[in-house]
């Protein structure tokens, strides 16, 4: 989760999937960010899922699962959605999924704390949750909000990643967004600190042409 969008939610989600698959685990990616889904173009998919026994299967790619709310409708679509609209996809994304036999389910979820969210932990059990911020203040103040969010739903919270925390060219190391924020909010919530990332633009071009 983030509390905002554009940090590199799901192209953590994206990349921690496809590093867990090269540890030998079967890993699903579930893309709930009715507001951006990314998955279509993060893992370069341009088809439909199938239908199997009045379910739907996840797509392969790469070795990993799919399902995403951008496989279903088109995405300019389900941002209009009220509430119940968004509840129901989930439902369906979730439940009416032929998901095969998983060590992990990732769940790329919208930015900000909505229905989506409320949704999962009223009717799932979430082993944990990842926040996932940039380092500038008016990133890690939404992450905030996220991490209180877990909180009051009782889904523990295994910690805080930074994304795009610096930026190198020839030796020279410089924090286009700042320094140290998700450092500082992991310390301020006593939660551990999972790591940064660098602005690396290899990554956003291999997420922009379907290669993560
Ligand atoms: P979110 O899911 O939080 O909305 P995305 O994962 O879609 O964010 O990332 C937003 C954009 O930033 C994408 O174009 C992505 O490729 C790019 N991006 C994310 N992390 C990095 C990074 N560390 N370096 C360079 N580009 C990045």
């Amino acid at each position: 989760a983030s509390g905002k969008g554009g940090v590199g939610k799901s192209t953590v989600s994206a990349n921690i999937a496809i590093t867990m698959m090269n540890m030998g685990l079967k890993v699903g990616l579930l893309d709930a960010d009715v507001y951006g889904p990314s998955l279509i173009t993060l893992f370069g998919v341009n088809k439909k899922p199938a239908i199997k026994d009045d379910k739907m299967c996840t797509i392969e790619k790469y070795g990993i699962s799919l399902m995403s709310i951008g496989f279903l409708v088109d995405p300019d679509e389900a941002v209009v959605w009220r509430g119940p609209m968004l509840t129901k996809a989930l439902h369906h994304m979730m439940r009416f999924t032929n998901w095969p036999n998983l060590d992990y389910l990732i769940i790329d979820t919208p930015p900000g704390t909505g229905d989506i969210h409320l949704t999962l932990s009223e009717n799932y059990i979430i082993d944990a949750a990842i926040v996932v911020t940039t380092p500038q203040t008016l990133s890690t103040v939404d992450a905030q909000k996220g991490i209180n969010m877990f909180n009051k739903l009782n889904i523990p919270v295994l910690g805080i990643i930074e994304n795009m925390s610096y930026f190198s060219s020839n030796g020279n190391i410089s924090y286009p967004f700042g320094k140290d924020g998700g450092k500082t909010l992991s310390k301020k919530n006593g939660l551990e600190f999972l790591g940064e990332i660098p602005l690396i633009l290899e990554i956003s071009k291999s997420s922009d042409s379907g290669k993560p």
